[in-house]
């Protein structure tokens, strides 16, 4: 199948209020090239700064880029003119750094807080406890080039689907309390994303508002 009807298939698989986000980490611009001209796409992920600020340069620039990945805080600079969203804050000093970014270019940029749902070590995110913690420090109240418009999660690797699904849950527990306790007077606070290739239908299940997929539909990595 031609990879632009592959996005087709996806794109008809999620109800139409859930945004997707083509994670096109790894694959050549002429693959997004083809999603975005032949269906209109624009919101594409990447995971890596340089990588990203290449693909920024050489695609239209109606694409709108959301970063995924862990973010390295020498790094911001290289995207932090253009990037849409900026999905996997994990720390105050990586957010710290951005508005730092932010403010040199004249912008604020639109984050979301990733929250390690998963019980991998390895991934990435914030507890509850630090994001608390964090909002209501001065520190963080003092930042005004950046935009907190949701949070993300990544969800253990497994089978098991029940894991999974108290995972995505639990983000959208941890959004409700954020909602409600920092976030009730600004409607922008209003993102979960959740929800990649294998687990995007149980994500949305569970309220995801944006999915990332990448293998899905660009193929294997
Ligand atoms: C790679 C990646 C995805 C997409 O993963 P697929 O399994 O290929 O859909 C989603 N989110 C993050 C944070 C990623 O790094």
């Amino acid at each position: 199948m031609v990879l632009a009807d592959r996005f087709k298939e996806v794109r008809a698989k999620v109800p139409a209020n859930v945004k997707i986000i083509a994670v096109s980490k790894t694959k050549p611009v002429s693959m997004i090239e083809d999603i975005y001209l032949n269906t209109g796409h624009i919101f594409y992920g990447e995971n890596k700064a340089l990588e990203l600020e290449k693909k920024h340069s050489l695609l239209p620039e109606a694409i709108n880029w959301h970063y995924i990945g862990h973010l390295q805080t020498n790094k911001i600079k290289y995207i932090a003119q253009f990037v849409s969203l900026i999905q996997s804050v994990d720390s105050f000093r990586v957010l710290y750094a951005i508005n730092k970014e932010a403010i040199k270019n004249n912008r604020v940029i639109p984050c979301l807080l990733q929250f390690h749902i998963a019980s991998e070590a390895a991934k990435f995110g914030f507890s509850i406890e630090e994001v608390l913690a964090m909002l209501s420090d001065k520190s963080f109240q003092d930042l005004a080039n950046v935009r907190i418009d949701g949070v993300m999660g990544m969800a253990t690797f497994t089978d098991n689907e029940q894991q999974i699904r108290t995972e995505f849950k639990t983000l959208f527990n941890y959004f409700n309390i954020l909602k409600t306790g920092y976030f009730a007077n600004y409607p922008g606070f209003c993102e979960i994303s959740m929800g990649m290739s294998d687990d995007y239908r149980i994500a949305i299940e569970e309220g995801s508002t944006m999915v990332r997929i990448g293998s899905g539909i660009f193929g294997e990595r």
